[in-house]
């Protein structure tokens, strides 16, 4: 034998070896979603800049005609949201994130941030530290606002263009502010109240009561709410309900300062 032929013969053997377990991986092993927001966060941020004229991308529900409801999850992203993305993309379904500032910047490599970009659901600034807007000051109300939107730009590549304010605290100068940033008010016609009752039966009893257009107010920092999301898809579902996101519900991106509750 030669000198060479040994290392090729040990080489030989690994590929075989390899070979055979990616093979036997393949058969027994589930396929997982494909997440590249995992994968390569940089390339997902660029690509998603690359689609920001488009975003957040409508997939051309006219809401006129169909019964939609725009399910909106504030104060996150948390501990829970990672399993509501999964309950969501197994159903198929697009919502909104109003996400505080302070919990995007302590998402680990913004990893949920990404993903609920990247899953297609809309993301909306809900302040920087979640106070009541109305009782501070222009530059106060400014900070809470840009801080917001600077990071989750940085992280995802995405101008957000959709807000909510904490407590639905507002007035004429939130309003001026929201303005000046970029920003659509949206409020809410539905609220589960699902800060208060963390039981699940009732969170989706009440988010099932949504009437056609209507704007549902929920919390993903509650493991009660995501709970309660299988029920209440069911429920909507079988009334013949769209779920859409913000955008999606008005056909277009709402307009910067103006305030919406429903369709
Ligand atoms: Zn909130």
């Amino acid at each position: 034998m030669r000198v060479w032929a040994l290392p090729l013969a040990l080489l030989a053997l690994a590929l075989c070896v390899t070979y055979s377990v990616a093979r036997h991986q393949q058969t027994t092993t589930p396929v997982a979603p494909i997440r590249p927001a995992l994968v390569n966060p940089e390339a997902l941020a660029k690509r998603l800049a690359s689609m920001q004229a488009g975003w957040p991308r409508s997939r051309n529900f006219d809401c006129a005609k169909l019964k939609c409801v725009a399910l909106t999850f504030d104060d996150g992203p948390g501990e829970y949201t990672a399993p509501l993305l999964d309950l969501l993309h197994k159903r198929d379904v697009r919502a909104t994130f109003f996400v505080i500032g302070q919990m995007v910047a302590a998402d680990k490599d913004g990893r949920l941030t990404r993903r609920i970009v990247a899953e297609g659901h809309e993301i909306g600034n809900h302040s920087w530290s979640h106070p009541a807007l109305a009782t501070l000051s222009r530059e106060e109300i400014e900070r809470q606002l840009k801080r917001t939107d600077d990071l989750v730009e940085k992280l995802t590549g995405v101008r957000m263009r959709v807000m909510r304010p904490p407590y639905g605290s507002t007035d004429d100068r939130v309003v001026t502010e929201l303005h000046r940033e970029g920003l659509a008010q949206i409020l809410w016609n539905v609220d589960t109240l699902d800060w208060l009752n963390r039981v699940p039966a009732l969170v989706a009893k009440r988010a099932g009561a949504a009437k056609p257009g209507s704007i549902v107010l929920l919390h993903d920092i509650h493991r009660s709410t995501v709970e309660a999301v299988p029920a209440m898809l069911d429920t909507l579902e079988k009334k013949g309900y769209t779920f859409v996101t913000v955008s999606e519900l008005y056909g277009r991106t709402p307009a910067p300062g103006r305030t919406y509750t429903e369709r």
